[in-house]
């Protein structure tokens, strides 16, 4: 925000101190703990009225992996978790292949709230709530983001093509790889398009080595 706020250590209402000094615009200088209060009381968005919780993220905050998704699900906002339902399932298994796990890597949203109905995040939701993914991003400094799924992509790198179109590249943000692949939803109904994805997966670890595209 700009300006020094004074929180005493061990007030009781140090929290809602911060909440208040605090919002998805001005995430740019929290730290991991600021972060997640200000994740868990934003009501930046009408989703916020909707949701039984935020979906913050999970995983190794110094992590080399960054997978981002797209949103919470009806089991992801039950649990608080991201990728826990069948689909998380399919992600652990992919994070497998390639020697990874969900605690060595770290996992994220576009959205921390789930979208109703689970319909596509709208573009003033994805925005609003931006500064926070971008504030985790800083803070993890993964080596490589790995986005699944076209939401996830098509908001990261800032255009509409189709997932068929951004795959199979090195895509780069701020400074860091990217590489797209299927989401492991769209892969547990076309298992046909696994194949593809472990390439992606291939493509990326390679790159994480620093190895070419
Ligand atoms: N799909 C996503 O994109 N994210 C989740 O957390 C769960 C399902």
């Amino acid at each position: 925000m700009g300006i020094d706020v004074w929180l005493p250590r061990d007030a009781p209402d140090a929290d809602q101190a911060l909440r208040a000094a605090t919002s998805a615009g001005d995430a740019g200088d929290l730290d991991w703990d600021a972060l997640r209060v200000c994740v868990a009381d934003c009501s930046l968005c009408e989703l916020s009225a909707s949701r039984t919780q935020t979906v913050f993220g999970v995983g190794n905050r110094d992590a080399d992996w960054m997978i981002i998704g797209e949103a919470p699900g009806a089991e992801e906002d039950r649990r608080g978790e991201p990728f826990v339902g069948r689909a998380g399932k399919l992600l652990d298994e992919m994070l497998r292949a390639i020697g990874q796990s969900r605690d060595s890597v770290f996992i994220a949203n576009i959205l921390k709230c789930r979208p109703p109905d689970n319909r596509d995040p709208k573009p003033a939701e994805a925005a609003a709530c931006r500064p926070y993914l971008q504030r985790q991003i800083d803070l993890v400094q993964p080596k490589i983001i790995l986005a699944v799924g076209k939401i996830a992509a098509q908001n990261l790198l800032g255009c509409d093509d189709p997932v068929g179109r951004m795959r199979e590249k090195a895509h780069d943000f701020n400074g860091i790889p990217l590489v797209v692949t299927y989401h492991p939803a769209y892969l547990l109904r076309s298992p046909g398009q696994k194949r593809k994805s472990w390439a992606d997966l291939c493509l990326a670890s390679r790159l994480m080595a620093g190895g070419p595209a």
